[in-house]
């Protein structure tokens, strides 16, 4: 059972039943959903969570009501594991990873839709459609064909092959734009006045869609031995991501589930598309957006939704946000992947270069408890890496062959 009551307006307050609606009718502020969390006090407890299904939904009393059951693809419940080797190269003593690249389609974005397309059901929706960077595409696209309904995903027509491919094999409508993420959304709010009956996740579904990443927090406190980590490093797009794993840390405090400091929650953006990295560090309450230009693809929103949210959040909390280059991302794709044996796209090269940057600078504090939230699997943007990602020798099927090579490669020592 759920204790989600309505929806509330970030801005002035307002609120409204849980219904299709994202936007305040007063003030046009963004909409999201409100807990009855005094009711839920007692009721929703550790035993009561440990006692639920091995995944996101144990947490289903904290999340919007899904109807007769959730749409579950088998999102959530992904490892939190204790990355020692990668925590000596950066020089911290207790470092941990959320390994989100376990997920159904390979990306935390499995966690929104599900959430998303639970409501969407719900309330009566058959198509399921998105404005998409190219995770929520895959995502959405894949729980449709779940459950058997029509998807629409809308993404940028030169982003990386096999993010297309991994939408369009779930046998959905994908659409092309000739632009950015920018120009897709702005297309995508214009398509949702004309199909109000489609189930956009992130325009019309927005305040569902977003309650998902808090699942993020929750399994990270719980799988902790329900304990908060004292700084949290989460890559920005939109900064959903980072404003509700705020949200969820908040609400287990609430609850008296764990006890303690509210973590302080760190930023992670690719210097190519870094406009809330750059409002932060210029003490700028608004946000400038910026024309993306970087290899992090699922990241380049240049105009995010929540990131005056997102600034108030890290700036209460006393973070930072990093801003990374492309040479950065890549070595930290293969720094996580050499160290850790977890192979992440290019957002997980974000948020370990941008959690390097800020250890470097002073701003995260190597001798307290950090968690790094890797976002999405390697095999999503292999092209940046397929040119140096490769055999160290190609040789002769021949002993001598194989041993020469591995010579120059000191595993056998010279003769
Ligand atoms: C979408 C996405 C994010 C963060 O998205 P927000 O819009 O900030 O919630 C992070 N990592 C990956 C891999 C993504 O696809
Ligand atoms: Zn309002």
């Amino acid at each position: 059972m759920s204790f989600a009551i309505g929806l509330i307006c970030r801005e002035c307050g307002e609120t409204y039943p849980s219904e299709a609606r994202y936007s305040c009718d007063f003030c046009f502020g963004p909409l999201e959903v409100a807990y009855d969390l005094e009711a839920a006090k007692g009721v929703v407890t550790r035993a009561s969570i440990e006692a639920g299904p091995l995944s996101m939904w144990r947490y289903a009393a904290l999340l919007p009501d899904p109807g007769e059951a959730p749409v579950d693809l088998g999102a959530g419940w992904t490892p939190l594991r204790r990355a020692t080797r990668l925590a000596e190269v950066l020089g911290v003593k207790e470092l941990w990873l959320k390994d989100d690249t376990r997920n159904p389609t390979g990306s935390f974005k499995d966690r929104v839709v599900s959430v998303a397309l639970s409501s969407a059901r719900r309330l009566g929706f058959t198509t399921a459609a998105c404005a998409s960077t190219g995770n929520l595409a895959t995502s959405v696209a894949a729980h449709a064909a779940f459950i058997g309904w029509p998807s629409v995903t809308i993404i940028p027509s030169d982003l990386e092959r096999s993010k297309i491919a991994m939408t369009a094999i779930f046998g959905g409508t994908v659409l092309g734009v000739e632009g950015n993420y920018d120009d897709v959304n702005r297309l995508c709010v214009e398509l949702v006045a004309e199909h109000p009956d489609w189930a956009f996740a992130n325009v019309n579904l927005r305040p569902y869609y977003a309650e998902g990443s808090k699942t993020l927090a929750f399994e990270i406190a719980e799988q902790l031995g329900w304990r908060a980590p004292r700084q949290v490093v989460v890559p920005i797009a939109s900064g959903s991501q980072l404003t509700k794993v705020a949200k969820g840390f908040n609400q287990l405090f609430e609850l008296g589930l764990i006890e303690g400091d509210a973590p302080i929650l760190y930023g992670a953006q690719a210097t190519g598309c870094s406009p809330v990295a750059t409002a932060f560090a210029e003490g700028a309450d608004v946000v400038t957006p910026q024309r993306p230009n970087t290899i992090a693809r699922s990241l380049a929103i240049g105009n995010p939704a929540d990131g005056p949210y997102v600034l108030d959040e890290v700036r209460s909390g006393g973070g930072d946000i990093g801003s990374v280059s492309d040479d950065e991302i890549l070595e930290c794709i293969a720094l996580l992947a050499s160290t850790e044996g977890v192979f992440a796209e290019t957002a997980g090269g974000v948020t370990i270069a941008s959690l390097r940057q800020m250890i470097r600078r002073g701003t995260i504090d190597p001798n307290e408890s950090i968690v790094a939230i890797i976002s999405g699997h390697g095999l999503k943007t292999l092209d940046v890496i397929a040119d140096t990602a490769t055999v160290t020798a190609t040789i002769s099927p021949s002993l001598a062959a194989a041993e020469d090579a591995l010579r120059v490669s000191q595993l056998v020592a010279a003769s």
